[in-house]
């Protein structure tokens, strides 16, 4: 066992991600197994600013693997932003005795993170918390495979009318900068075209793909639109194809934040309850400044720079994938 930890500090920060509890319960676990203690830090860096925490065992965590949010509860904390606000923080860390933090968030909770330590020299770990899967250093992060299926089911639902009306919908899904989402669930939900930030496209190669469809006999077509997409906005998408085919009779339908709740699956249960243990074990030998992710089903840490820095490319093939089954 390593560096003198006794007392970890856990929190959420960031958006919330169905898992981040599955998380929270296996650190929790972790510590009691490796017997040292645990303290759940309210709000993100909120609590460490407000003093605002818990002592967390094993119990405390109890029915809570199943249940998406975070009873932590998550918070974009302005003050964690300003070195007085990391003073205040740092000064709470201190009274608690707390000597390192595992933060389950994404890029933004590392940066913070990232800073703190090399203000105050508090050694954390973090755990990549997002449904974008936006984070280098990991195959999937936490909240991912859950936003995935829940736009899988709700765009199903979509087909059924769509089906019936002889309609074309324009759907939203989330993914500001990353359109991991909209591809992944666009392949599984059968999409005629999915347009994601990552790939130029123009609403006169939508028009064609929507009219090579209607001529080989579809009757009615399905387009996922990530909303970090560069054309204008699912409705101005929307409008821009309308004005060219008046004939589509068009629907609009913007997911939103449903896609963020809901109970995790299977694979990000799994997936958390093996980050929080990693994460864990790796403050104890002593590591620290990394991040705790996946890659091909092995756990790995990568420094969290590089985690902040880099990005995880869209992958072609599943880009010729899509095309392919839109024919
Ligand atoms: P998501 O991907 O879901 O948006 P995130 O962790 O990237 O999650 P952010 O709101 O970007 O979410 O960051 C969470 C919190 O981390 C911020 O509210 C802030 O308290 C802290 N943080 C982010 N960037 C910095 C920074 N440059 N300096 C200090 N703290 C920061």
């Amino acid at each position: 066992m390593g560096k003198n930890i006794k007392r970890i500090g856990v929190l959420t920060s960031g958006g919330d991600a169905p898992g981040m509890n599955a998380a929270l319960r296996a650190v929790v676990r972790a510590c009691k197994y490796y017997q040292i203690e645990s303290i759940g830090i309210r709000q993100g860096y909120e609590g460490l600013i407000n003093n605002d925490m818990i002592e967390l065992g094993p119990r405390s965590v109890k029915n809570i693997i199943n249940q998406g949010g975070t009873i932590l509860k998550t918070a974009r904390s302005t003050e964690f932003r300003t070195p007085e606000g990391r003073k205040k923080a740092y000064e709470h860390l201190q009274k608690n005795n707390l000597d390192a933090l595992v933060v389950i968030g994404g890029d933004g909770s590392f940066t913070g993170a990232n800073i703190f330590h090399k203000e105050y020299n508090v050694p954390f770990i973090g755990i990549p918390g997002t449904i974008d899967n936006d984070i280098f250093g990991t195959d999937f992060t936490i909240g991912y495979d859950t936003a995935l299926n829940t736009v899988v089911e709700a765009v199903d639902k979509l087909r059924d009318t769509a089906t019936s009306h002889d309609r074309v919908f324009f759907v939203e899904v989330m993914g500001r900068d990353a359109g991991f989402i909209a591809l992944n669930s666009g392949i599984a939900s059968g999409a005629q075209d999915i347009l994601i930030p990552e790939q130029r496209d123009s609403v006169e190669d939508l028009c064609d793909s929507l009219e090579r469809s209607e001529e080989s006999g579809k009757k009615s077509s399905i387009v996922i639109i990530a909303e970090g997409e560069q054309l204008g906005g699912v409705y101005e998408i929307a409008k821009q194809v309308k004005a060219r085919h008046q004939e589509y009779d068009i629907r609009v339908t913007v997911l939103g934040h449903i896609q963020r709740g809901g109970s995790p699956t299977c694979h990000d249960r799994v997936l958390a309850s093996r980050l929080g243990i990693a994460a864990v074990e790796g403050l104890l030998e002593g590591k620290t400044n990394l991040m705790a992710g996946i890659r091909s089903n092995k756990i790995v840490f990568t420094p969290i720079d590089e985690a902040i820095i880099k990005h995880n490319e869209i992958d072609t093939e599943l880009i010729k994938v899509a095309n392919i089954l839109a024919i």
